[in-house]
């Protein structure tokens, strides 16, 4: 498969899932917009280090997925610098983890604007380009939460519900235009985010490192194996190929098994 010619935005693409798929994007040779928060010099050593190692553009925007005139900035500067946004990945996430009556409001707030809403706000922008065009790809990370549960993620299990329900129903809006509109939902990815809970865990619980891994973190997935970001990338760069044309308003589980039980 080559994308050259292609130009990608992914948002929350300066580590973790984003970082991956853009490096698969641009390895295939779209050019990338990347997204996301950090410190501006690791960013830019970024930026320059992939447009070097692939050959394509490669532009950073800060966009804050909080706030609407930004996203829309952001997808306008891609359109206007590649001179087209055909694939857009939606992934900037955010979790927080508290009782339902103990929930802070703006946390409520935030975890739904990054995880849903930034999402509207970037198909909202984007969707007319691909549509003039009559080619687009969008695909989401939503989790394995977008289809089962867990106590004390009430906000963020609404917002992966709320992104599987607005994929699908934009899919069928654009499905004669050329544009799929997918999601991708894993289970416990391997990041350093994970790697760095397994310390404290082990302290908390009285647990070997063995033991926070297989009965904390993968109890509920059944391969007890976590899924790689490379893994979550290699999809999202299927669900951009021609071969998925046919392939609209679905959510691709990557749960080793979380959900099948
Ligand atoms: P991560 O923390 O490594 O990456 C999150 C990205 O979002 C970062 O680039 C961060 O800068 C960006 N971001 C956060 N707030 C932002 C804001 N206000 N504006 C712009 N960017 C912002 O996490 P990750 O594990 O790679 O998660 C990526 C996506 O995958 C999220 O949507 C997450 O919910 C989802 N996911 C992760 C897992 C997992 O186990 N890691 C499992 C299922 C789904």
């Amino acid at each position: 498969m080559t994308l050259a010619a292609r130009n990608a935005l992914v948002t929350g693409s300066t580590s973790g899932i984003g970082l991956a798929t853009a490096r698969a994007l641009a390895k295939e040779g779209a050019n990338v917009m990347l997204n996301g928060l950090g410190d501006a010099a690791a960013i830019e050593k970024l930026r320059a280090d992939m447009a070097a190692e692939f050959g394509v553009k490669v532009l950073y925007s800060g966009a804050n997925m909080l706030k609407p005139d930004e996203i829309a900035a952001m997808v306008a500067e891609a359109e206007t610098t590649f001179g087209s946004l055909d694939i857009l990945i939606n992934n900037a996430g955010i979790q927080y983890v508290a009782p339902v009556d103990e929930f802070p409001i703006d946390q409520w707030d935030r975890v739904i604007a990054i995880n849903l809403t930034s999402a509207f706000h970037t198909m909202r922008a984007a969707l007319p380009g691909m549509k003039a065009r009559k080619w687009g790809r969008i695909v989401s990370t939503a989790s394995a939460h977008s289809l089962t549960a867990s106590p004390y993620k009430s906000a963020y299990v609404a917002a992966k519900h709320g992104l599987t329900g607005l994929t699908k129903s934009v899919a069928l809006e654009v499905a004669t235009m050329g544009i799929t509109v997918n999601c991708i939902s894993p289970a416990y990815v391997w990041t350093p985010l994970v790697e760095a809970q397994i310390p404290a865990t082990m302290e908390a619980r009285g647990m070997t490192r063995e033991q926070v891994i297989s009965e904390v973190m993968l109890d509920r997935q059944p391969t007890k194996q976590f899924v790689t970001v490379d893994q979550v990338a290699a999809s999202a760069l299927f669900l951009c190929s021609d071969a998925a044309e046919q392939i609209t308003g679905s959510n691709l589980v990557i749960d080793g098994g979380w959900t099948a039980q």
